[in-house]
């Protein structure tokens, strides 16, 4: 029987190549999504063509009903979900005096509140199971702090928080947690930054390169994997040695 996983925010970008890999892997893959339907659909499309199963689900993370809703389409389908992949972000540069409450609340709702609703949601059928993996996508500005990112950066760093208590409190139902933090990823995320300022970030990087966003799902895909089984309330980081 293959392993079912959820990953949230699959219809671009990381989760959109941790789909894919997934996918042709064997495993049942719910594709979530909250407005690009058209690619979503896609995604699906190409694992099942590839002999994958994927059925893509639209809910924005940051609603706990809607994401009740796909827990349980993921338990209509497949049983339930034996990984959950919390990657769907939303992230902003701005100057700190200029963020704005609803725009904090905003950034928290889908970054924080997201990887909740999500983990709290799935929870029951992985404890239920005595197993389950649960990675969440963090960033290196969580752990260094980036300039005109301070609720992005101050939500990446719940998230690590979050990874580790949740670690400690699910090992014992045999269930892993991890997050991973990427770097300078080559994503629709980064495409307001100018050529200028992505030449910046990639002569920083001592790999020299930005990354992909297949660097950051075989991670995510070790950390699920029975190889990464010994693994829990760890951060990975993906950034070509950004972050040293
Ligand atoms: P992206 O290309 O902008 O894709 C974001 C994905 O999240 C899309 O599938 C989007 O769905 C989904 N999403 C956004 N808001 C959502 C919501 N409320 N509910 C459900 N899904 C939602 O971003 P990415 O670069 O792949 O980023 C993926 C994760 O990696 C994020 O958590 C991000 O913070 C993190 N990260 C990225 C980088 C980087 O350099 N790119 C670096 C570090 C960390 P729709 O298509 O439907 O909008």
């Amino acid at each position: 029987m293959p392993e079912t996983v959820i990953i949230t925010g699959a219809s671009r970008g990381i989760g959109r190549a941790a789909a894919l890999l997934f996918g042709k892997n064997g495993y049942n893959v719910i594709v979530n999504y909250s407005s690009s339907a058209d690619k979503a659909e896609e995604v699906c499309s190409e694992i099942n063509a590839s002999g994958g199963c994927a059925y893509p689900f639209k809910a924005d993370v940051s609603d706990r009903a809607a994401v009740d809703g796909m827990t349980a389409f993921a338990a209509e389908k497949f049983g339930g979900a034996d990984i959950l992949v919390n990657n769907a972000g939303i992230a902003e540069q701005i100057m700190f005096c200029d963020i704005t409450e609803e725009k904090w609340d905003r950034l928290f709702a889908v970054d924080v509140k997201g990887v909740y609703n999500c983990t709290q949601s799935a929870l029951p059928h992985m404890v239920h199971n005595k197993y389950g993996r649960i990675i969440n996508v963090s960033s290196m500005w969580g752990i260094t702090g980036a300039s005109c990112e301070v609720h992005y950066s101050a939500a990446k760093a719940a998230v690590i928080g979050f990874t580790k208590a949740l670690a400690k409190e699910l090992g014992p139902s045999g269930i892993t947690v991890n997050a991973v933090a990427p770097g300078v990823i080559a994503t629709e995320m980064n495409s307001r930054l100018d050529p200028e300022t992505m030449d910046a970030l990639r002569e920083e990087t001592p790999l020299e390169r930005i990354g992909t966003p297949e660097d950051v799902a075989e991670t995510i895909f070790f950390l699920a994997s029975p190889r990464g089984a010994f693994i829990t309330g760890e951060t990975i980081s993906v950034n070509g040695g950004f972050v040293i």
